[in-house]
């Protein structure tokens, strides 16, 4: 599994770094920064929530 970050979607809400920190984190400006590019174990579901939360629709997960 990968994770892929639309950065010119992404409007900085946060949500995906409240979702895992240890995978997400943001930029000087915002915009998220994909600090676990495929994630393991339980950062696999962190990555399924962020996706379902990010309001902006920025990230997507390739299977
Ligand atoms: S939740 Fe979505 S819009 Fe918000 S910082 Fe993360 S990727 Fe960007």
């Amino acid at each position: 599994m990968r994770i892929v970050a639309d950065t010119d979607l992404c409007i900085g809400a946060g949500q995906c770094v409240l979702t895992d920190p240890a995978v997400f984190d943001q930029d000087d400006d915002g915009t998220v920064v994909v600090l676990v590019e495929h994630p393991e174990g339980g950062q696999v579901d962190s990555a399924r929530e962020a996706v379902k939360l990010c309001p902006a629709m920025a990230l997507s997960l390739q299977e």
